[in-house]
C-alpha cells in the first residue's frame, strides 16, 4: 500500500513536469509540422524519401507530445459523465490503421452502455494505448485482440486481451513505473499515461498473463456515475 501510494505521487510529479515541457513542445511542433508539409514537393525534388522521414519523426514527436498532455495538472481535471462503450468504439477506430498494418484482427465484444464520471479524451486516449499495446503484441504471435465492457451496480469494466506472447513476470512487476518498456522503439509512456489516467478517475487497472489461450488480459474498472 505505502508502496503504491508512493509509486502514485512520483507519477504525479513526473507527470506534471512531463504535461508543462509536452505544452511548450506543442505550437512549435505545429508551426513545424505546417511548413514541412507545405514544402513536401520540395523535399522530394531536394532528396527522395526525405519528406516521408521527416514526416515520420514528427509524427513520433507529435505522439509523444499528445501522451503528455494528457498528464496535464490534477486541477485541470474536470469529469463529465460519459459512456464507456462509446469511447471504446472511438478507440478502436483510432487503432484500425495500425490493426490493418499489423494484420491483427481486433473483435469487438459486447458494449453496453456504461456511464463512468470522466474526461472523455482522457478515457479515449487510455484505451488507445492499450489496444496499441495489444495490437504490437498480437502482431509478433499472428494473434488477435479483443475488447468488451461489462458493468457491476458500482464499476464499469472495459476488458481487452490479446493473444500476443504474454508479459513474463520480470516485467509485469516493473510495468507501472514511469518510462519502463522492453520494446526496442519504445517510449514507456503507453503504460504510465494509463495508469495516471486510470488513478486520475478513481479506477483500478489489472494487467496479467493468460494461459490458455497464452497472452495478456487487462481489466480497467472505473467507478459507475449515477448522474
Ligand atoms: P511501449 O509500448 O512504448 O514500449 P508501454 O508503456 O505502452 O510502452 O508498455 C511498456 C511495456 O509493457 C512494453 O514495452 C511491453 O514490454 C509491455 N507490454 C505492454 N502491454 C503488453 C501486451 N499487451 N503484451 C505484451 N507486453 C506488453
Amino acid at each position: 500500500r505505502e508502496a503504491s501510494r508512493l509509486r502514485d505521487e512520483r507519477l504525479e510529479a513526473v507527470g506534471q513536469l512531463a504535461a508543462s515541457i509536452a505544452h511548450e513542445f506543442r505550437n512549435p511542433l505545429t508551426t513545424v509540422m505546417g511548413f514541412v508539409q507545405l514544402f513536401r514537393s520540395q523535399f522530394d525534388e531536394l532528396a527522395p524519401g526525405a519528406y516521408e522521414a521527416i514526416w515520420g519523426e514528427l509524427e513520433r514527436m507529435k505522439d509523444v507530445t499528445d501522451s503528455l498532455m494528457v498528464l496535464a495538472r490534477p486541477e485541470a481535471f474536470k469529469p463529465i459523465p460519459c459512456d464507456l462503450a462509446e469511447m471504446a468504439r472511438a478507440a478502436i477506430g483510432a487503432c484500425e490503421p495500425l490493426a490493418l498494418e499489423r494484420g491483427v484482427p481486433v473483435d469487438l465484444g459486447p458494449l453496453p452502455p456504461a456511464q463512468v464520471l470522466g474526461h472523455p479524451g482522457q478515457l479515449r486516449q487510455m484505451m488507445v494505448h492499450l489496444l496499441r499495446n495489444a495490437i504490437e503484441a498480437a502482431a509478433e504471435t499472428r494473434g488477435r485482440v479483443v475488447l468488451w465492457v461489462t458493468s457491476t451496480e458500482a464499476e464499469a469494466i472495459v476488458h481487452i486481451q490479446d493473444t500476443g506472447p504474454g508479459i513474463p513476470d520480470s516485467v509485469l512487476e516493473h510495468l507501472g513505473e514511469p518510462l519502463y518498456h522492453t520494446k526496442e522503439k519504445g517510449t514507456g509512456l503507453g503504460l504510465m499515461v494509463v495508469h495516471r489516467i486510470v488513478q486520475q478517475h478513481g479506477g483500478q487497472i489489472h494487467i496479467r498473463r493468460t494461459e490458455a489461450p497464452i497472452g495478456t488480459a487487462v481489466e480497467v474498472r472505473l467507478p459507475i456515475s449515477r448522474r
